[in-house]
């Protein structure tokens, strides 16, 4: 069970020159996450106690885990993922017993990030608490709070959270000594956007026509992971075209035809 649902990966690849557009978020989080991993004696000399946990939330494919990833590899930690939708499991205990070991695991495998994504899915406000399924879900976030508090000596584990629905989240786990360093991740605004099309088309072929700014401008409310799928098919239009160099026509194509997949997908889900 535990290899399928956890990943495990030691200081991943990515780093912060990957990230555009979070310059304060990636302050807040060397502040908050770096920082005690790498010099813990500083806090002990100051005499505070760094954050215990960090809660990022914002839209999805804002760059998130990315943000929590850099962190590990700038620290040399291991990056530990479990998203709270695979805590929650239908067997009484199973759930808390997952946390257990997720702890465990991160004990063993100092410097760590232990990043738990979805959060919401153990940590809701529920209007009914009384049904089963809910009550293992409890004990499951119960378990969570329960191995945060327990941590003497938290030098060597940081634990970031994230979350696409904050308005969900039970308030309990935001209080001090919990997920009480709240970063808001936003899609990232024009300046945000034209940094990110220039880090994901670093390795491709750009004909000198492509204009950055223009498509930043463009592409108002698209997320990090748009973006990069709207540069991914961008080199599809160039292939399609049997060409190898990309052009400024297969971006606004790509962006086209990315929005009008998007446009069907809510219409399928509604
Ligand atoms: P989710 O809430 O859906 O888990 P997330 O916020 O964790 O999303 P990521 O998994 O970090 O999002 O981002 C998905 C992909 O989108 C990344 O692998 C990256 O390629 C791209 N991306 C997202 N945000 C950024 C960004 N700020 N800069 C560069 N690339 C980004």
């Amino acid at each position: 069970v535990r290899a399928r649902v956890m990943q495990v990966t030691k200081s991943p690849e990515v780093t912060y020159e990957d990230i555009g557009g979070l310059e304060e978020q990636m302050n807040e989080v060397r502040e908050t996450v770096e920082l005690p991993l790498e010099n813990p004696d500083m806090f002990q000399k100051v005499g505070i106690e760094p954050p215990s946990g960090v809660l990022l939330y914002g839209p999805p494919g804002t760059g998130k885990t990315m943000l929590a990833k850099a962190v590990a590899n700038q620290t040399d930690a291991t990056f530990i993922k479990m998203a709270g939708s695979e805590l929650v499991h239908k067997f009484i205990g199973e759930g808390a017993k997952l946390v257990r070991d997720l702890f465990e695991v991160a004990r063993q495998h100092e410097p760590a990030v232990l990043f738990i994504d979805e959060i919401d899915a153990i940590a809701s406000k529920r209007t009914d608490s009384k049904t089963s399924g809910d009550a293992e879900v409890q004990r499951t976030m119960m378990q969570l709070l329960s191995e945060m508090d327990g941590f003497e000596d938290r030098g060597e584990i940081r634990i970031i959270a994230a979350t696409n629905r904050f308005d969900m989240l039970d308030r309990a786990i935001l209080r001090p000594g919990r997920f009480d360093r709240l970063i808001e991740v936003p899609n990232p605004g024009e300046e945000g956007r034209e940094q990110i099309f220039r880090i994901h088309t670093r390795d491709m072929n750009i004909a000198d026509d492509v204009d950055y700014e223009q498509l930043a401008v463009e592409t108002g409310d698209a997320s990090g992971a748009d973006i990069k799928a709207i540069c991914t098919e961008a080199g599809m239009f160039a292939i399609r075209d049997d060409r190898t160099e990309i052009r400024m026509q297969d971006f606004v194509d790509a962006q086209a035809k990315i929005e009008q997949e998007e446009e069907e997908n809510d219409e399928v889900s509604k």
